[in-house]
């Protein structure tokens, strides 16, 4: 299961250089014994041929066929034979080794950690979990359509045990001040939207990004889905995906275009959480790709939409089989800027409404019911 790598290699620019020479190290530190990335690069037989080449064409020289270890014993006997310029070759050899092995290390981390010019130095806020900042990228595909991109997105690379090398984008909706003044197109090929919702059908345009609704009780929405965002988190690094959080506090100043293409290339998949602004605790849904025939042949949707409706349909059930109510069949379909930029499984869930409970207890039981959802996805139960 190598989805993070498939779709990183599709939606990252110009980046092969680095790429390859992650490769190329990894190659040389299988050699030197194992460092303790470097079984991730290895897991397709297409890797193994791509690294080959890569050494072949000038990689890191550490000799075609000892292994570090190999070549410290090398140095050993070279010593024993007491042949100055042996030892010293020895030693050189030893040096480049280690100095493989650091490179290695180095590579392997930026290659983990999502995006190679944007490693910033990661913390490790509990065992094996690394958070770092990500900025938004101009370089980034549709990066162009959005609005507002000044905040950050955390990325917490899952190094556990159990990890499974799937990044899971969360995206609490709503919550960026401003949002509503500024528009974005709704389409990159800028056509209207073709279903009615917040934004009306046939406009051309929409907020960049929404405030929300209010429940009942008088908790705002962006409240609730925040919450819901850190326990799924959570709940999500615990079952050994790496995480990117699109919004962690309460103003993240990145619109719905902006949480969209970070997601196209730092995640593998797309879960924006919302409650819908009815008021009649009708349970769950999700919001899936209309069946327009304008929309499903527009890019990137016609390369994409099955992929967001496979992926809605399993949070649903995972979601149902936790015991959550399910509104109708599942689905409504909607003309979302989400899925309208989406190059990665994208979908929007409506985990309830306005009358809905949103208690602790409930949001735990919603939060493995998603989980249940991205594992039947990704087919890792
Ligand atoms: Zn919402």
């Amino acid at each position: 299961m190598r989805q993070r790598g498939r779709s990183r290699r599709k939606n990252r620019r110009g980046k092969n250089g680095l790429y390859l020479a992650v490769l190329a190290a990894g190659a040389v530190a299988v050699g030197a014994g194992g460092a303790v990335w470097a079984d991730t690069a290895f897991q397709e037989p297409g890797d193994v041929i791509e690294a080959s080449l890569a050494q072949e064409s000038g990689g890191v020289q550490t000799g075609e066929s000892l292994s570090g270890e190999e070549s410290v014993s090398a140095a050993e006997e070279s010593v024993s034979a007491a042949a100055e310029e042996s030892t010293k070759a020895a030693e050189e050899s030893t040096k480049a080794a280690e100095t493989s092995s650091k490179a290695v290390e180095e590579n392997s981390e930026s290659a983990e950690s999502g995006s190679g010019e944007e490693s910033a130095s990661a913390e490790e806020v509990k065992p094996g979990i690394f958070r770092s900042e990500r900025e938004f990228s101009t370089d980034y595909v549709y990066g162009e359509f959005s609005a507002i991109h000044t905040g950050k997105a955390a990325f917490y690379d899952n190094r556990q045990e159990n990890r499974k090398g799937i990044t899971v984008c969360v995206n609490a909706g709503h919550g960026c001040s401003g949002g509503e003044t500024k528009k974005t197109y709704c389409h990159p090929d800028k056509t209207p939207k073709v279903t009615s919702g917040t934004t009306a059908a046939g406009a051309v345009k929409s907020s960049a990004i929404s405030s929300g609704m209010t429940f009942s009780d008088g908790t705002p929405e962006a409240e609730v889905t925040l919450r819901m965002a850190l326990i799924l988190r959570d709940r999500l690094l615990e079952e050994g995906y790496s995480v990117l959080m699109v919004r962690e506090t309460e103003d993240s100043q990145l619109d719905n275009v902006a949480r969209t293409v970070m997601a196209n290339n730092l995640a593998d998949c797309h879960i924006a959480l919302h409650w819908d602004s009815t008021a009649s605790d009708k349970g769950v849904f999700f919001m899936s790709v209309p069946s327009a025939a304008s929309y499903r042949s527009m890019e990137p949707v016609a390369s994409h939409w099955e992929d967001h409706n496979r992926l809605g349909k399993a949070l649903v059930d995972g979601l149902k089989g936790q015991g959550a109510k399910v509104f109708g069949n599942g689905e409504m379909e909607m003309d979302l800027t989400q899925t309208s930029f989406s190059t990665v499984p994208s979908v929007d869930i409506e985990l309830g409404d306005k009358a809905s409970d949103h208690g602790e207890e409930t949001l735990r039981r919603l939060a493995d019911g998603l989980t249940d959802g991205v594992n039947q996805f990704f087919g890792t139960v």
